[in-house]
């Protein structure tokens, strides 16, 4: 039997939600999750996760999209900064791992500062979740040495790497792109000039692990925005992505939609 502590009072946790099936959670964050007082969820956390909370829990999503005016960073940190003052354990619950484009950086200094104990619990990334959907490698032992995380960014009417790429593309990486935004034919655009070729596979994939998950098998230059379905969706670009297991997965998740649906 493993036995894992529960939350303590007046402390933070930074907790990785994974991609939403609760089966997906680490057993640290399942625990902190049911022991917690405070749950501070993010918008893309699953309901599933969080009806793993304690009745008695105080769940306060502060997702940028939940319908509420916008709730800014330091009202995060304010609400975790209140309520760990008061004894309470709190859990600060980030859909995928807390350490990838989550903010956290923030959140940790914030925390440091103000000498609240805390702790990160790793949890699995969209990347990994949505290549282990796709059956993908994202490293090959032939074709992909190296592994990229990267979000896009969208000034005025311009989708680009942020921050800019300088110089080529290696030819021998995966590149997963985050947040990136709704123009498709831009993005590939802004990626064939830094020297990826057009021909290389490119999956988008919306709403993974959901019911209206969708996935877009192309290359750079088939890429269309209007295949791609709803946010949230992630690119997933480079010569390992193009294997027939992609396809397959991808027809596979259309039949059990149209079955389901
Ligand atoms: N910390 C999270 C990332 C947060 S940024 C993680 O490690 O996964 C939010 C972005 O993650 C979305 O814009 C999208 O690019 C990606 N994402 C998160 N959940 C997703 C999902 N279910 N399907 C597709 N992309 C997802």
């Amino acid at each position: 039997m493993i036995s894992i502590p529960d939350a303590e009072p007046g402390h933070v946790y930074l907790v990785g939600a994974g991609p939403g099936d609760p089966a997906l959670l680490t057993l640290r964050a399942a625990h902190l999750i049911k022991t917690a007082d405070v749950i501070l969820p993010d918008d893309l956390v699953s309901e599933e996760v969080l009806a793993l909370a304690s009745p008695t829990a105080n769940i306060i999503p502060v997702g940028k999209r939940c319908g509420q005016p916008r709730i800014t960073q330091a009202e995060i940190h304010e609400l975790m900064f209140d309520h760990a003052r008061h004894d309470y354990s709190v859990v600060r619950l980030k859909s995928g791992d807390p350490l990838v484009f989550g903010r956290a950086g923030e959140e940790i200094s914030f925390l440091r500062e103000h000498n609240i104990p805390f702790e990160i619990v790793s949890g699995i990334t969209a990347a990994f979740a949505v290549a282990a959907s796709l059956q993908a490698t994202l490293t090959d032992r032939t074709r992909a040495s190296k592994l990229i995380l990267a979000t896009a960014h969208h000034a005025a009417g311009k989708v680009a790497l942020s921050p800019s790429w300088a110089g080529a593309f290696p030819e021998d990486a995966t590149l997963v792109i985050y947040m990136p935004g709704r123009d498709f034919e831009a993005l590939a655009a802004d990626l064939i000039a830094s020297g990826i070729a057009p021909g290389t596979p490119a999956t988008a994939v919306s709403s993974a692990s959901t019911v209206n998950e969708q996935i877009h098998v192309a290359t750079l230059e088939t890429l269309q925005s209007e295949n791609v379905g709803h946010a949230p969706v992630i690119l997933l670009i480079g010569p390992s992505i193009d294997d027939e297991a992609v396809r397959k997965a991808a027809l596979r998740r259309a039949m059990i939609s149209a079955i389901s649906g």
